[in-house]
């Protein structure tokens, strides 16, 4: 299965190697990068990996599906980075991503057993050790500034605390987390993880980020860099877990399909990735909270982005997106990969239209027959229902995230067996789960320490040249 694989913008930048593109975000045409091809495998393949998977685990198996991806990385290496991003330690289960049956046709693909309770650390802790690894080689060092509302951040902190060369100021805002996102994050003790507090909003933390950026001088001499969910090795190490459910859920023998609780698109487009290169999915269920301009494109033709004033504050706030920032790379398949049409209709109709719009284009192809796109819309009501229904019957207590992909998943299943995707764990989200079973979760035990840690932060109040000092005065690394 060995493979050469270069990588392209979705708007027609490139052809670049996986390490190029590893600390770039967007292309430099504002594109995303995608593989100019995907590999192709034959279901004794598919069953070739399950098989490692069971006689050698889930790092390993990791790397033989990114080998696939990677040609400037030597496999040896590939094996290195996933054992040090999937261990027992930081998951709890030698599967890494263990799945159980929850219904007669309905099971949950537990991605959620990482450091920080929720599926992001599938893909940062990949991420994590992909930096140092590209870093050392390079004998650079970088330093992450990003702007959190909760999950990513605590994820990228976590990642991120392993390496060397990896410095993190984290921005949040002020008193806006819930008690257990703040002890997490806040709970780290570490020279090269800073978090930052703004009085604001989301918003505003994400503008003090883009204020800086903005200042090449400054950020070209502190090598700034982010770990936002464009970047395509998160987006690959989640193709392994399709792979991995798709085996425990079917033995290696016929279809599945995926239920997936759906925000920045960055989840399902791995699963979109594992159907192109073979994988037997029948479907992928797109499910959406209130917030549904993605359920809206599959439904109408039309992808209307929102303002951040249109964007309702949910009860599965990690969905709570405007713009699905995932979302060009599958529409770049879509289009027949014509990056000349998706830089039109991504790098200027949807900046000033607000919308794309693609009934009467020639490739107004069905998603659900050609690319077993299924989407579904779940609602506040639904998700305590769900949450409540599932903790009555089998006993199981579920994140309001995970409810939102269980209800629409089980709506649309058809024969095959329906696996819809755990993304984070309750005890991160206690007030919805206090409504639909009257109780706050328990704290599982590995988590016991977490609000009792005392908790470190850095108060920025006075705008961005205040929040230049601060890294200018907490760098680990000599300036360049
Ligand atoms: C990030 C996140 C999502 C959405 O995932 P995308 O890849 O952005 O679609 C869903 N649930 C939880 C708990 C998350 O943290």
């Amino acid at each position: 299965m060995g493979s050469t694989v270069k990588y392209v913008s979705t708007r027609g930048y490139g052809p670049q190697s996986f390490t190029d593109i590893l600390l770039e975000g967007l292309a430099p045409d504002g594109g995303l990068y995608v593989p100019h091809t995907y590999p192709q495998l034959s279901l004794e393949d598919f069953q070739a990996l399950g098989d490692i998977l069971i006689n050698d685990g889930y790092a390993r198996l990791a790397a033989q599906i990114l080998a696939l991806f990677i040609d400037d990385i030597p496999l040896w290496d590939l094996e290195k980075i996933t054992r040090q991003a999937y261990t027992k330690e930081k998951f709890g289960t030698d599967l890494i991503a263990p799945v159980t049956k929850i219904e007669s046709n309905l099971w949950l693909a537990h991605l959620s057993q990482g450091p920080t309770a929720a599926f992001k650390d599938m893909a940062m802790q990949v991420l994590g050790q992909f930096f140092d690894y590209e870093l050392a080689r390079r004998e650079q060092t970088m330093t992450i500034l990003g702007a959190t509302s909760g999950d990513t951040g605590s994820a990228a902190e976590f990642a991120l605390l392993d390496t060397s060369r990896v410095q993190v100021f984290m921005l949040s805002p002020l008193g806006r987390m819930t008690p257990f996102q703040r002890g997490q994050m806040y709970g780290i003790d570490s020279p090269r993880i800073i978090n930052i507090t703004v009085p604001g909003s989301f918003d505003d933390c994400q503008d003090l980020v883009k204020e800086v950026n903005s200042d090449a001088e400054f950020k070209a001499r502190h090598s700034i860099g982010a770990v936002n969910s464009i970047n395509w090795a998160r987006l690959v190490s989640q193709v392994v877990y399709y792979v991995s459910s798709w085996f425990q859920v079917s033995g290696g023998r016929g279809e599945v399909s995926f239920s997936v609780p759906s925000g920045n698109f960055g989840n399902i487009c791995a699963g979109h990735v594992a159907r192109m290169m073979g994988l037997p999915i029948k479907d992928l269920v797109c499910a959406t909270n209130e917030n549904n301009v993605l359920a809206e494109f599959f439904r109408t033709g039309v992808y209307r982005v929102r303002a951040s004033t249109e964007t309702f504050a949910t009860s599965s706030p990690s969905m709570d997106i405007s713009k699905a920032s995932n979302f060009e790379r599958f529409f770049f398949d879509l289009a027949g990969r014509d990056a000349t049409e998706v830089g039109r209709l991504f790098g200027e109709q949807l900046l000033t239209k607000g919308s794309i719009d693609i009934r009467t284009t020639s490739y107004a192809q069905d998603p659900a027959e050609v690319y077993g796109f299924k989407t579904g819309v779940s609602t506040h009501r639904d998700r305590v229902d769900t949450i409540a229904d599932f903790y009555r019957r089998p006993g199981y207590l579920m994140d309001p995230h995970t409810a939102d992909g269980v209800k629409v998943g089980r709506e649309l299943a058809g024969d095959e067996p329906m696996i819809a995707m755990e993304t984070a764990l309750p005890v991160k989200f206690g007030s919805i789960t206090k409504e639909a079973i009257g109780k706050v979760p328990e704290i599982p035990t590995r988590f016991a320490q977490v609000l009792d840690a005392e908790q470190h932060t850095v108060l920025c109040d006075r705008g961005v040249d205040q929040l230049k000092e601060i890294i200018e005065q907490r760098t680990q690394f000599s300036p360049m």
